[in-house]
């Protein structure tokens, strides 16, 4: 399969940041992706108490879900007006720290504790600062990074899981030379290479 018009493709942070902005977020679903109801018990696989991991997260309502189900949630995103936005649409209070060993990053996490996202780039983290987790829901995560970046996503990614972990990964598939991203088609032969 030819991506070859989208491999060369960079969506800086600074544009995501005018994406929360302008409210042009077409990518948020007000109730939740029915995906993740479906795929449930494989991403549990019969445990409780999860740390679940939401990379790229912006204001996806399942993360409130998945807490009320007695999981802990931990998510990553770059703007901080998505973050806000999370915990105001939900009516949950909050509050902001520092994060030491990230400069200029900020943790926000809900008074009840079961959620905590971390305003910053995915990048900039790793297990040492988050920790690892049993479970992972990658939805416009994978397919939001550029494609410059997949090989170090996908490292990052696997480092942040626990052995026994369970990975959801939600892609779409159409051809890329209609539509320039994101989200970009992410082809299963490289997901393959990428995760094994
Ligand atoms: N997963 C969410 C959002 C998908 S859109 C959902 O299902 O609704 C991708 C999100 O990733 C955007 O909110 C964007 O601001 C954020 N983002 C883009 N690059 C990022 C990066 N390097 N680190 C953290 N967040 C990033």
């Amino acid at each position: 399969s030819d991506i070859g018009s989208q491999k060369e493709r960079v969506v800086t942070e600074e544009e995501w940041l005018q994406k929360w902005e302008m409210g042009n977020i077409g990518f948020h679903k007000e109730q939740g992706h029915p995906l993740l109801q479906k795929y449930l018990d494989v991403l549990l696989n019969g445990r409780s108490g999860l740390r679940i991991f939401f990379p790229l997260c912006g204001k996806a309502v399942e993360m409130k879900w998945l807490a009320d189900m007695g999981h802990s949630v931990v998510g990553v995103e770059v703007s901080e007006q998505a973050v806000k936005e999370f915990f105001s649409e939900h009516s949950l209070p909050y509050c902001e720290e520092p994060v030491p060993e990230i400069s200029g990053a900020k943790m926000f996490q809900s008074t009840s504790g079961d959620i905590s996202l971390y305003c910053c780039s995915i990048y900039d983290l790793s297990s040492s600062i988050v920790g690892k987790f049993d479970g992972v829901w990658d939805r416009g995560a994978l397919v939001a990074v550029n494609p410059c970046d997949r090989q170090r996503y996908a490292s990052l990614m696997i480092n942040l899981v626990e052995k026994n972990s369970s990975y959801l990964l939600v892609t779409v598939s159409y051809d890329p030379n209609k539509h320039k991203g994101p989200p970009f088609y992410v082809p299963e032969s490289e997901i393959q290479s990428l995760f094994g």
